[in-house]
């Protein structure tokens, strides 16, 4: 009883309805969850996941639950794709994406920075597996055309990339990576589908941590790998069933409830965060802010012709930040002082740049260092502009600041 023609309605009705089937035998209208790690088998099923089809039966939740099953069905109408798989969380996505696209003696371009997890992990463990990694300015072509080899099966990309915003061209990277047969990876969590839909920009894969806006409550860990059905079946088969980083149904369930006001969520976020980002810009103690929507950002030009929505991602400078830190510390009173975003509760978050520069971006040429400079200066405050009414944000920050 899913709705047939569910592609040709407006987003929110898609984040309603999409993917979503009411029980057959209760005629339960809410998507039910089943728990259950395990499913009555036939008697001729078969034990291996080469022997898994498509359209068999539930066999064991690692390789397929009806919970998880419309979550990412609804997350494929969402982005545009033709299929998802779930995963744990988006650092388990990632992962599986590596291992899946890469192999000994593979190179694979990477945004010089990019979330801090994938930064390290690239940085590190890849490399031990004897696959060659090279960290890119990715918003500069020319920088990604230089550093581009007969091996390279992968270009990785975040656009607006955490924690500076920067934004990368997907058509125009697509099209680099195209040219010489690699595939092209881009995490979205910062844009979500309702800005961008990189699938329909060239790219190959699109990564999203459902922690984040998709799931939006601030209450499951989640992630998704979406793109064409043909590169995601072998994907699904021989890399998500085996790593195992499998999504609690529990926590498709919430992120399914979560998804239902995705659209209208993500209004508010934007409206809320060009709020705020105006009042940041004029108070005297903000040295910098740097939000896509707003005409200061470097590339705000990319950013209209590529976000459909500026979501509610900004970061701003003051004179004194490590200072600061304690300060809005002891005075917010709405505002969390916590990691993570897209979350409907705002939150604040200084990222010292010494520290960063150690510990998760390793930058090879003076070039990437400086591009760091000019949006993080020495630190900079991340806020998530959550959907508390605008008004109560400001006078938070405003009282805090002083
Ligand atoms: C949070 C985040 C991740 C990792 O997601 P988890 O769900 O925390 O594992 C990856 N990429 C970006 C851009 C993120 O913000």
């Amino acid at each position: 009883m899913s709705i047939k023609n569910i592609a040709s309605f407006g987003e929110q009705t898609k984040a309603i309805h999409a993917g979503e089937v009411p029980d057959p035998v209760t005629r339960a209208s809410s998507p039910n969850l089943v728990m259950s790690t395990t499913f009555i088998a036939d008697a001729d099923s078969g034990f291996s996941v080469e022997g898994l089809h498509e359209n068999d039966n539930w066999i064991y939740t690692r390789w397929g639950n009806p919970t998880i099953h419309q979550l990412e069905q609804k997350l494929a109408v969402l982005e545009e794709a033709e299929s998802a798989i779930a995963f744990a969380s988006g650092m388990s996505a990632i992962v599986a994406l590596l291992l899946h696209t890469l192999k000994a003696g593979d190179h694979a371009i990477v945004s010089d920075i990019a979330y801090a997890a994938l930064s390290e992990l690239t940085n590190e463990m890849i490399p031990d597996l004897n696959i060659e990694i090279t960290k890119v300015n990715t918003s500069d072509a020319n920088s990604i055309r230089a550093a581009i080899k007969a091996n390279t099966k992968l270009i990785y990309i975040e656009t607006p990339c955490n924690p500076i915003l920067r934004l990368t061209d997907i058509a125009e990277v697509a099209s680099i990576a195209h040219e010489k047969g690699a595939k092209l990876a881009v995490d979205s969590t910062f844009a979500t589908p309702v800005a961008t839909k990189p699938l329909l920009l060239g790219a190959d894969f699109v990564i999203h941590s459902l922690t984040k806006y998709l799931g939006g409550h601030g209450d499951a860990l989640g992630g998704v790998i979406l793109g064409n059905h043909e590169v995601l079946a072998p994907l699904r088969k021989k890399t998500s069933i085996r790593l195992g980083g499998t999504l609690s149904p529990f926590n498709a369930w919430l992120i399914l409830r979560g998804l239902a006001t995705f659209p209208i969520r993500m209004r508010v976020h934007e409206e809320n965060a060009l709020k705020v980002a105006a009042f940041l810009e004029q108070h005297p103690k903000v040295k910098r802010v740097i939000y896509p929507g707003l005409p200061s950002h470097p590339q705000h030009e990319l950013a209209r012709r590529q976000m459909k929505n500026y979501s509610g991602m900004l970061t701003f400078q003051v004179e004194n930040g490590k200072e600061m830190v304690h300060q809005l510390v002891d005075k917010l009173k709405i505002i969390h002082y916590a990691v993570s975003l897209g979350h409907q509760r705002s939150l604040l978050y200084y990222m010292n740049s010494k520290e960063l520069l150690k510990t998760s971006f390793h930058f090879s040429s003076q070039e990437q260092l400086n591009s760091w400079n000019t949006f993080a200066g020495e630190g900079l405050f991340r806020l998530s502009v959550g959907l508390e009414d605008a008004e109560d944000i400001i006078s938070d920050l405003k009282q805090a600041l002083e």
